[in-house]
């Protein structure tokens, strides 16, 4: 049996820990009918350890049509693993290209935490990758931990409208179809890359601290302008609460679609049509999916298990928002979740939830009602602090829950983060302090 370099043991068989990826160019193009993919993908990568004689890459479905830049013995693809016998070993710190090109009919990746990565839409496509899609669309060290910086240009018909991550610098006509670049300068993870082809136009957010836009098929623009009315002042509490917004710019898209769940992506967020309402059950998500920019994708997990750190901060900001926007206060907003919580069965550790229940919903409120308890503990200042100084200090890079207890006794000092032991540790539901 190969060898299979595994990075998170919630995902077994992605990633390969013995080296980094500094940057990918993706040169891809796309035909919406029959959705096939070609595409090359350059990938400038960096050696961790010595004596490294075999990289690992991600790519499922699509087929290899060569392998590039590094001197390669030999390359076998198989089971989403495209395995690279090096001709010569690198040594930690040694950079060095690889380039593939690759084509095929992408479809998202089955993994034992759920399905993800490129689907097909009536009309175009999304890519939604966590935690193991990426691979559904280009080459790539699948670990949340090997930030690149990216650039994406895709070629699709001229009648679609193309988003990627970051800023778009190029946008071309040629005849029939339209060639886009996007540049993602601030690092990011694989799972977070993603592109989205729809009949779509792009319309600009004004009175937005930062550059922020809608992203929909005109037939829903008025259902769009209503449901995220809120959008610039959201931006604004949240920039209060947690400091500067990490990067250059948001996009919203709405599919035509209807989607079961929102998801985001680095610098952008994706909703179905039916997510489009002004009732709190919308706005919430609008809010949740704003505030992964801050937590989950400029401060990322390393492993699967710390997922708490991404939905627990997620889920809280949509009671912060709720009490921002004059509507329930976010202790009442914890009291009915703990109340909730507390009829449920009690069998998930929070720092360590299982492959089974990493998305369980019990996982998302019990992260938001832990922060809480923090809050309640310390002061107001001090818990808006550490959020802050957990953003600061940590934004463009990888932590664990060790990283943030160390913060919390940091900020809030040691019987606070005594506290937390029982939260993140242990089954049973701790009482909340009172208010
Ligand atoms: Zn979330």
């Amino acid at each position: 049996m190969n060898h299979q370099p595994s990075a998170d043991p919630y995902l077994p068989g992605h990633g390969d820990p013995s080296y980094t990826v500094e940057h990918y160019d993706l040169d891809l193009e796309y035909a919406v009918i029959g959705n096939r993919l070609a595409g090359r993908a350059t990938l400038r990568i960096r050696a961790l350890a010595d004596g490294i004689d075999t990289l690992t890459l991600d790519l499922h479905h699509l087929k290899v049509v060569s392998v590039r830049g590094v001197r390669t013995t030999r390359y076998t693809h198989r089971g989403g693993r495209l395995v690279l016998k090096l001709a010569e070993s690198l040594y930690a710190g040694a950079t060095a290209e690889v380039i593939v090109t690759y084509r095929g009919v992408p479809k998202v990746v089955r993994d034992k935490v759920g399905e993800a990565g490129w689907e097909e839409l009536e009309e175009g496509a999304i890519v939604a990758a966590q935690p193991g899609g990426a691979p559904s669309w280009f080459p790539c060290n699948d670990r949340p931990d090997a930030k690149a910086s990216y650039r994406i240009t895709m070629s699709a018909p001229s009648d679609y409208y193309v988003v990627a991550n970051g800023v778009r610098t190029g946008r071309n006509r040629r005849s029939s179809q339209t060639v886009w670049t996007y540049e993602q300068r601030e690092p990011m993870a694989p799972y977070l890359a993603t592109v989205q082809i729809g009949q779509y136009a792009e319309h600009e957010i004004s009175g937005c601290s930062v550059a922020v836009s809608g992203v929909v098929a005109p037939s829903l623009r008025g259902r769009f302008d209503e449901a995220f009315a809120d959008q610039p002042r959201m931006i604004s509490e949240f920039e209060r609460l947690f400091g500067p917004y990490p990067f250059a710019n948001y996009r919203a898209v709405v599919t035509t679609d209807e989607l079961e769940i929102p998801l985001e992506a680095q610098g952008l967020s994706v909703f179905g049509s039916n997510l489009l309402g002004r009732d709190w059950e919308s706005q919430r998500l609008i809010a949740h999916e704003l505030a992964h920019q801050w937590f989950g994708n400029a401060v990322t997990l390393r492993q699967l298990r710390d997922i708490w750190l991404h939905e627990g901060f997620a889920c809280y900001s949509e009671w912060l928002w709720s009490e921002a926007s004059g509507n329930d206060t976010a202790d009442q907003r914890a009291r009915v979740h703990w109340g909730r919580l507390s009829e449920l069965k009690q069998d998930i550790v929070l720092g360590d939830p299982g492959i089974h229940d990493v998305f369980d919903d019990r996982v998302y409120k019990r992260g938001a009602l832990t922060l809480h308890a923090i809050r309640l503990a310390s002061s107001d200042a001090k818990f808006f602090e550490l959020a802050r100084t957990w953003v600061h200090r940590h934004r463009y890079g990888n932590v664990t829950t060790g990283d943030f207890e160390a913060l919390v006794r940091e900020v809030c000092g040691r019987p606070v983060a005594d506290l937390l032991d029982a939260w993140v540790y242990d089954e049973a539901l701790p009482e909340l302090p009172p208010a």
